[in-house]
């Protein structure tokens, strides 16, 4: 029995294909680990996906092209959109007030006006601390504000619950490298810094997986 309310029907990601017709799905795609993930496992599993990528003049919009590349070797439909300029918490720009609650409204709009009932976004446990807009408590308020709004749409994270090495551990088993994901909130010329909060972040769950496997071979 599926015990996360936000993981969808199938169990985790991975274990199961919807039947033959393709549930469609609108997804949140940024070209990090977390959402280029979720999309490699959502179109393994069979599912029809439509990815929504934002433009908001991040100080990391490497993480586009990433994401575009990623579309077109899975063949998969893509809009971008471009948002105003969005501002930051902190003088970096890393933490951008409430920026899920915009990212989804605008997806969820996309997905109704096509006929689509869900959107994906790839939020995990080791953002809730950083991102109160990545909280499980905020999914599922999202979701009641939806049906409050009678909006026949359901956000689904079904990662909300995982530390950040589970997530590579699936990245692995989709071969996706970490060459082929942009992380970095401060890039430098000659590519990531390795040194900001993100890169640190993606650094420990690669290490961390590594652990898991040395104790139990993957
Ligand atoms: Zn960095």
């Amino acid at each position: 029995m599926n015990s996360n309310p936000l993981r969808g029907p199938s169990g985790t990601v991975g274990e199961a294909k919807p039947s033959r017709t393709p549930l469609r799905i609108v997804h949140l795609l940024s070209g990090g680990l977390d959402s280029v993930t979720l999309l490699h496992d959502l179109v393994h599993r069979g599912y029809e996906v439509d990815c929504i990528l934002f433009d908001y003049s991040q100080q990391h919009v490497q993480e586009l092209a990433f994401a575009r590349k990623h579309c077109r070797q899975l063949k998969v439909r893509y809009k971008m959109i471009v948002l105003p300029p969005l501002g930051g918490l902190t003088k970096s720009g890393w933490i951008v007030p409430n920026r899920n609650a915009i990212f989804l409204s605008i997806a969820v709009n996309f997905a109704a006006q096509n006929g689509i009932g869900k959107v994906t976004i790839g939020c995990n446990a080791e953002d809730e601390t950083e991102f109160p807009d990545c909280r499980m408590a905020f999914i599922q308020m999202f979701n009641t504000m939806l049906t409050t709004a009678e909006v026949p749409v359901e956000v689904w994270a079904p990662y909300i619950d995982w530390p950040k090495w589970k997530i590579v551990a699936l990245a692995k088993q989709h071969q996706i490298s970490e060459r082929e994901i942009w992380t970095c909130y401060q890039p430098k010329e000659t590519g990531p810094c390795g040194e900001c909060p993100a890169c640190r972040k993606l650094l420990a769950a690669f290490r961390a997986e590594s652990e898991q496997c040395e104790m139990r071979p993957c």
